[in-house]
């Protein structure tokens, strides 16, 4: 089966979720926990109804409790397929630069037909934890080699095809790759993958938002990979034309992930990363800088202040080596955040909030540092933090149950062990705190019941391609 039948007969077997009418005996709605809550979900996929204090619809399910489903603001999903093919000690040691090189050498043979496999199946992995939205920062674009495909969107539109059979809501940013170092150096050969001209971006970002423009589940905007492979004049004349056509849309970039970043940049310009690009880019609440690992607190204070959103990636910043984000001081200067699974050595909401307390926590030798104030729940906190931050970063307003908005939301199984007993707020810590097996146990995008009973609904289909795809690569 392609790629084509799975979202196929996806469609077929999702349709009968649409129009659903849905009984919990909690929900978490933008008023706070509310019990015996009734929902009504309209033919567009919106919430058409939130009422709570409710009795159930006669012959509909009593499902337990409800969450907002969760936006995962940055993925390049063919690195899910390299998850621990690289934790072997190299000959040097190892850093995030020789994991680049292995990187590399791992994207050089992935056709398009092997990258919509292997995001098909992470983000139906990705489903099953709780994301209903990913942010797919996007810059494999051109065949084994360089050259152009013949549409040379094909590689985007493929992963548009593995959100839709997956079922995921998706955001797909193009990403302006045209440089291997500050200042414009020329690509090296195993960038030649990514890069192409301006005009060649601006056109990528055409051609998503037409294919996007209907579907209320999926929409594109503008990545910029990272200042060293994005010169100041290509950041001009990209923002310029990106501007006039969208103006509101989401804009993301790496920033300051490596300290060698931050040397580089400084030797070249005189200033830090988010310094130079608070300073020299107009950063606003449409933008979400990536990672932002290395600031002092000039650039803490003014980065919280720009209204932008810090897309952070706990586990994969924890695997490649990058460093801990200054959580702290970002929090209390108000900073935005929302969290993502970047590399895919991780996959879990509550895993990329569980790992950003705790990275403060081993460091700063104390507790719930994330709360900001007595009485105050971590877990609900980094929740809120996640979700508020994720929708702004997405430009897909949502991240609640409330009428009007896409009928994405989570369900936390409450007969599992691990959420015995656990009211409100303690429900939220429990599913981040309490370890690893995950108490999501069905999840709706969009109206569409995309996981059942811990399993997605097209999970053998899935994986069976999956499995084929993977073993022709890594034979
Ligand atoms: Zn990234």
């Amino acid at each position: 089966m392609d790629g084509r039948d799975i979202g196929a007969a996806l469609v077929g077997n999702l349709h009968f979720g649409v129009m659903a009418d849905l009984f919990f005996r909690s929900a978490l709605l933008p008023t706070g926990w509310a019990a015996s809550v009734r929902i009504t979900v309209g033919s567009d996929g919106a919430f058409a109804d939130v009422e709570p204090d409710s009795e159930p619809a006669s012959g509909s399910d009593e499902h337990g409790i409800a969450v907002p489903g969760m936006t995962n603001v940055h993925s390049h999903a063919f690195q899910r397929a390299m998850a621990g093919l690289t934790e072997v000690r190299g000959p040097e040691g190892d850093t995030f630069w020789t994991w680049r090189s292995r990187m590399y050498d791992f994207v050089a043979r992935l056709t398009p037909e092997d990258v919509e496999a292997i995001a098909t199946q992470l983000y139906a992995d990705l489903l099953r934890h709780g994301f209903t939205s990913v942010v797919e920062f996007h810059y494999l674009r051109n065949p084994p080699g360089g050259g152009r495909y013949d549409d040379p969107t094909l590689m985007g539109q493929r992963l548009l095809s593995a959100s839709r059979a997956a079922g995921i809501g998706m955001t797909l940013l193009p990403a302006v790759y045209r440089a291997s170092g500050f200042g414009g150096a020329l690509p090296e050969p195993a960038q030649e993958r990514f890069v192409a001209d301006v005009s060649e971006f601006l056109n990528d970002v055409a051609a998503f938002n037409r294919a996007t423009k209907d579907d209320p589940d999926r929409c594109a905007g503008l990545a910029l990979h990272s200042l060293r492979a994005v010169s100041p004049d290509d950041l001009d004349e990209t923002l310029r034309a990106y501007r006039r056509e969208v103006p509101e849309g989401p804009i993301h970039i790496h920033v300051a992930e490596q300290i060698r970043e931050v040397e580089e940049c400084l030797a070249w310009s005189g200033a830090r990363p988010v310094e130079w690009l608070l300073a020299n880019a107009p950063v606003d609440s449409t933008w979400c800088l990536i990672h932002a690992t290395h600031m002092n607190s000039a650039e803490v204070e003014a980065f919280a202040g720009s209204g932008a959103v810090a897309g952070l990636c706990p586990t994969t910043e924890a695997n490649l080596g990058d460093g801990l984000f200054e959580l702290p001081s970002y929090l209390a200067a108000k900073g935005r955040l929302a969290v993502g699974t970047d590399s895919h050595v991780g996959l879990s909401p509550a895993g990329e909030l569980r790992l950003l307390e705790y990275g403060q926590r081993l460091t700063l030798r104390a507790r719930n540092l994330s709360a900001g104030s007595p009485g105050v729940s971590t877990g609900r906190r980094l929740i809120d933090l996640a979700l508020e931050g994720g929708s702004q970063a997405s430009g897909r307003p949502g991240g609640q149950i409330a009428v009007g908005c896409r009928a994405d939301l989570v369900v936390l199984d409450d007969t599992l062990p691990c959420l015995t007993g656990r009211q409100g707020d303690e429900v939220l810590d429990a599913w981040i705190f309490s370890g690893d097996d995950t108490p999501v146990g069905d999840v709706m995008v969009g109206g569409r019941w995309v996981v059942r009973e811990c399993r997605h609904v097209d999970q053998d289909g899935i994986a069976d391609r999956y499995r084929q795809v993977m073993t022709a690569l890594l034979q």
